[in-house]
């Protein structure tokens, strides 16, 4: 079929601009949104008429007048947010007094009384006056002090639940579907068309999803009840759909699994839709989502129950380079189909997430935009290609003045398209746009209760609350008509379709010191086909050498020796060549590292067992070390100069040790091995390097990727082999140093070796041992981004990392929601072959590991809470499931479980700080997880919590070279942190050289100074 064909040929068009330039992005579409002399006189002169009906004086809705006088740069803007983001679903009012107190303690609310002159602005902001005077008169002082005390602690809490209710109910139509259809049918709003969104946070759960999956299907039902009979498909009601609530995998590793079940449910919801003649309307959300999307919705657009039916669309996000290849893949769509299909063109609503997510992932480009403008631009240009394809049903979804004006003129006498607001929104542009203009406006609906329109309130907030957005500016006076009328594709031009120069390239985000490690898209197909048959490939060449007699057999007694020997004779000339000499070699290795990252990553999933997220993860470490130790080293490198008496040279410098023992554990075979080895031989050391003796093969590949950099043979050594390697090489009184990392108990046992030789020099020992990491969650903090971090913290990587999460601490109020959905999530993971993209949990390290992890959850029988079901194949493989304990109290975890196993133990409202105390009493001092809404107890928690790393709000894994130093303190190690600034010296000695310059001959520098 010539569409097929046409349809194939477009999405093959969509992937190659993922992460185009922007230059090369924008340069073709500034071109097609560009607009003649005259068109943009007209486009202006119509934006301008809009706009003065915007500005003028009481037209404002009220949200635009609440956006505006809470700007998002200003302090009460941001606690605004922060208290509207957690405030209603917190259960126990100690939490909810210390949250108001938090967010309105510092704020100017006065300022903001009676300046906007709407009564709903006014009298949130009120309330939130009100509130702060209570709780500043409960503490002893604030000028309402007399009347308001009386109010007590009830009166702040309904005040300010008032005033969050009252900014909710603005922006939803209505608590459930009923409420919402009613609120449509009245006065007004009848003008409108409308597409309801069902609120809710992603679906975790296989259990969420169902749910809200009939709520959808309640949706649709009910709107298709409202609606009267006949009509165009495209005037009738709609329902917006996410798929990532319809799905608790709604990811593109799950892509085998979650694309056809999610196809199933959205063809159910069309058949529903189509039979009470809704439309229905695909969102867009995260943009690795959108390949999958695309999938989906073309699977089920091709249903042969649905021909005929012309209500299935999507949401185009224009923030995305690939958007005109969607609209092109659209287009061929509804030419494969055979009748038309609905696309709503929308900006995008997650611009700040899409840029941090490919920041932390060291992608290659970003998937948007980094200027507004380009954005801007990059709409009119979908907007006019969707205008010019027949196949289409155009939805222009903005409250951008120019951006409708612009289409409206690219429109001429056409109106068989629609525009899209929000609700609570844009009223002012369309009111008089749908007289004078005969528009179609639809209201993009959201329906849900108080707890579930938190995080849609916040993304508004958020977005419009942005000094760029247009909502923003148009009610600021500060900003002129022109700004506003500003023609984007010029602005674009102005700048070369240059990206924003605040935005580096996430390869540059730690320039001009260093690269940032090159991450890989692993949402996109073609790389990740490419990555696994390199791999595929490396690992049949490597595998031979895994028999004995190979590059990695273990070193004899005598040939240790020997090689300490060699190493001390070479440390001298390696010390000599300077810092900068090392520190060019180290960076060459970090470059060999990613040359080889296939090999690397095959070598890390057989030997170790490692996911690929985690094998890709363990490349990238290994790189970042190199580049920051090689930075490091050429800072250290120079000797310092001291300031002194007159005729006097005073330097200070640094200098190798001589020979370091670095001993590796498993569970980081690569980074660890590599990062202690490049922090020794950067300070001019030579380094006998002994890996965990179940993972040599990874070992021995840095090393010969080491000599290939330049680091000389005799300099950098391999010892594999067991503990008794370990115990000969420490025993060798030519070490100057031993960097460690594993078991407390190992770490101790190297100190006492150290020691035992009475003329033996002291050296320094570096120990990175592990930790009873533990997690406290209060109140305050959303379930969903709790039990995602633990699930992330406790089980990726089977919780074979030192900084896993053991203990979780939960407040007993929301203990029981919060432990129901964390099982539900469990009950998603896939637990298999570590070499599978969809695997999340492979094996633990060795068959010893599985029985210990399994007597230990043995032993705890009857207080195992959940565990995960292993696949039968996988039961007597090294493979332990995830599984959840509860404890009675935090003291019952006396020791570190290292695996899949999550401590858990509740706490009363009122006891954080004993609750810290009991942690911190384990003696272990290495990662700490908070989740919390109110910074003071995230200010009480880091005064309290003595580790090395204090994670709120977010996974406690991951820690990020030169970004989240990391090691610990107590039992957990001596410190200094791996991948911080103060690593390196210690693996140096310090000299100080002193000349006195007078002694041949006087001073004759002091006698040359002039007057
Ligand atoms: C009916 C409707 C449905 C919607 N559905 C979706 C959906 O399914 N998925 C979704 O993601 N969003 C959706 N949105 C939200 C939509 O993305 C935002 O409302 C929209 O971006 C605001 O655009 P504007 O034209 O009103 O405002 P403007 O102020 O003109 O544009 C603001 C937008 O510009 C972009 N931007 C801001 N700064 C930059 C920068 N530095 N570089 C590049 N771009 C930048 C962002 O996309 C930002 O949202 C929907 C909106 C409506 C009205």
């Amino acid at each position: 079929m010539p569409g097929d064909a046409a349809l194939a040929a477009a999405r093959v068009a969509i992937a190659p601009l993922y992460r185009i330039a922007e230059p090369e992005a924008l340069a073709a579409l500034a071109a097609a949104a560009g607009l003649t002399a005259k068109e943009r006189g007209r486009v202006q002169a119509r934006a301008g008429q809009l706009l003065a009906a915007l500005r003028a004086p009481g037209r404002a809705g009220w949200i635009d007048q609440f956006l505006q006088e809470y700007s998002l740069s200003s302090e009460e803007g941001a606690a605004l947010l922060g208290l509207a983001e957690a405030y209603l679903r917190i259960p126990d009012a100690g939490a909810k007094d210390a949250l108001i107190r938090d967010k309105l303690g510092a704020g100017d609310w006065r300022a903001h009384l009676g300046a906007g002159q709407s009564v709903v602005v006014n009298s949130a902001t009120l309330g939130l006056i009100i509130a702060q005077s209570v709780s500043e008169a409960s503490e002893g002082g604030g000028a309402l002090r007399g009347v308001v005390a009386r109010l007590g602690e009830p009166a702040i809490r309904a005040a300010v639940a008032s005033a969050m209710q009252r900014m909710g109910e603005a922006f939803v139509l209505g608590r459930d579907i009923d409420e919402a259809l009613a609120r449509a049918d009245r006065g007004a709003n009848r003008a409108y068309r409308y597409s309801f969104d069902m609120l809710g946070e992603a679906a975790r759960t296989a259990q969420d999803a169902q749910a809200y999956f009939q709520s959808y299907l309640d949706a649709i039902g009910k709107v298709g009840g409202a609606e009267a009979a006949g009509g165009d498909m495209f005037g009738r009601g709609n329902v917006s759909v996410k798929l990532s609530a319809l799905h608790p995998r709604y990811e593109p590793f799950q892509a085998g699994r979650a694309v056809p079940e999610l196809t199933g449910r959205l063809i159910e919801l069309a058949r529903a839709a189509k039979a009470g003649g809704v439309g229905l309307t695909v969102d867009a959300e995260e943009s690795e989502r959108l390949e999958i999307s695309l999938c989906i919705i073309e699977a089920a657009a091709r249903d042969p129950s649905l021909a005929g039916w012309e209500g299935l669309g999507m949401a185009v996000q224009a923030y995305q380079k690939r958007a005109p290849a969607v609209i092109a893949w659209s287009g061929a769509l509804a030419g494969a189909i055979g009748r038309r299909f609905m696309v709503r063109l929308v900006k995008g609503a997650y611009w700040d997430s899409e840029i941090k997510r490919a920041q932390e992932r060291g992608l290659s480009d970003y998937p948007v935009f980094t200027r507004k403008a380009a954005t801007d631009v990059s709409y009119l240009a979908c907007a006019r290609a969707m205008l010019g394809d027949q196949g289409l049903f155009a939805a222009f979804a903005t409250h951008n003045a120019l951006t409708v004006a612009t289409v409206l003129e690219w429109a001429g006498g056409r109106r068989d398209f629609e525009f899209q607001r929000l609700h609570g929104m844009g009223e002012g542009l369309y009111q008089g746009l749908m007289a004078s203009e005969k528009t179609a406006v639809r209201v993009y609906a959201p329906v849900g209760g108080y707890r579930d329109l938190l995080a849609y309130l916040v993304r508004r907030l958020l977005e419009n609350g942005a000094n760029t957005s247009f909502v923003h500016q148009i009610a600021d006076e500060r900003v002129s008509d022109e700004v506003l009328l500003a023609d984007p594709v010029a602005a674009v031009e102005r700048t070369g379709f240059s990206p924003h120069p605040a935005i580096v390239k996430p390869g540059d985000l730690f320039a001009p010191e260093r690269r940032n490690s090159a991450g890989l898209d692993l949402s996109d197909d073609a790389a990740v086909a490419a990555l696994l048959s390199s791999m595929r490939t490396a690992w049949a060449a490597q595998a031979p050498s895994a028999g004995k007699g190979g590059p990695v057999a273990e070193l004899s007694r005598t040939e240790l020796a020997d090689a300490v020997g060699a190493a001390q004779a070479g440390q001298g000339a390696w010390n000599a060549r300077g810092a900068h000499a090392r520190a060019s070699i180290l960076e060459r290795l970090a470059d060999l590292l990613e040359r080889d990252r296939a090999p690397l990553m095959a070598l890390a999933v057989r030997e170790a067992g490692k996911t690929l997220a985690d094998a890709l993860g363990e490349v990238r470490e290994a790189v970042d070390f190199c580049r920051y130790y090689g930075v490091e080293a050429r800072r250290h490198g120079a000797p310092v100069r001291l300031p002194g008496p007159t005729g006097e040279l005073n330097e200070l410098s640094l200098a190798g040790r001589g020979v370091f023992a670095c001993i590796s554990p498993w569970n980081f075979p690569l980074s660890i091995f590599l990062g202690q080895a490049a922090a020794a031989l950067a300070m001019g050391n030579a380094v006998i390097a002994k890996p965990a003796p179940q993972t040599p093969l990874i070992a021995a590949a840095a090393v010969r990727l080491a000599l290939e950099a330049g680091v000389p043979a005799d300099v950098l050594r391999l010892a594999t082999g067991g503990s008794s390697v370990g115990e000969a090489l420490i025993a060798d009184p030519r070490i100057a140093g031993v960097a460690f990392t594993g078991s407390t108990a190992t770490a101790r046992a190297i100190a006492r070796a150290l020691l035992s030789d009475e003329s033996r020099p002291l050296v320094p020992l570096i120990a990175e041992t592990g930790g009873i990491n533990a997690m406290v969650v209060d109140s305050t903090a959303l379930a969903e981004q709790v039990v995602g971090d633990v699930v992330t913290s406790a089980f990726m990587s089977a919780g074979q990392r030192c900084s896993a999460l053991r203990l979780l601490c939960l407040h007993e109020d929301v203990a029981p929601a919060m432990l129901h959905m964390l099982h539900g999530a469990m009950d998603e993971l896939v637990i298999g072959d570590p070499a599978d993209v969809k695997t999340d949990v492979g094996p633990v390290i060795d068959a010893a590991a599985k029985a210990t992890l399994e007597a230990h959850v043995a032993s705890l029988k009857g207080q195992v809470l959940h565990a995960c079901a292993l696949p039968p194949d996988l039961a007597d493989r090294c493979f332990v499931a995830p599984t959840v304990i509860g404890l009675e109290a935090i003291a019952d975890l006396k020791r570190e479980v290292f695996g899949p196993i999550l401590h858990v133990v509740t706490w009363k409202a009122g006891t954080l700080d004993e609750t810290v105390a009991a942690i911190m009493r384990s003696g272990y001092g290495l990662t700490f997880g908070l989740h919390s809404r109110i910074g003071a107890v995230a200010d009480a928690v880091r005064a309290a919590a003595q580790v090395g790393n204090l994670y709120v709000n977010r996974s406690m894994i991951g820690a990020v070279v030169g970004v989240q130093p990391f090691g610990g303190e107590g039992l957990s190690g001596t410190g200094p942190k791996a991948g911080g600034p103060h690593y390196l010296p210690r693996f140096a000695v310090e000299r100080t050289y002193t000349v006195d310059t007078t002694s041949a001959g006087g001073n004759a520098s002091l006698l040359s100074l002039g007057d």
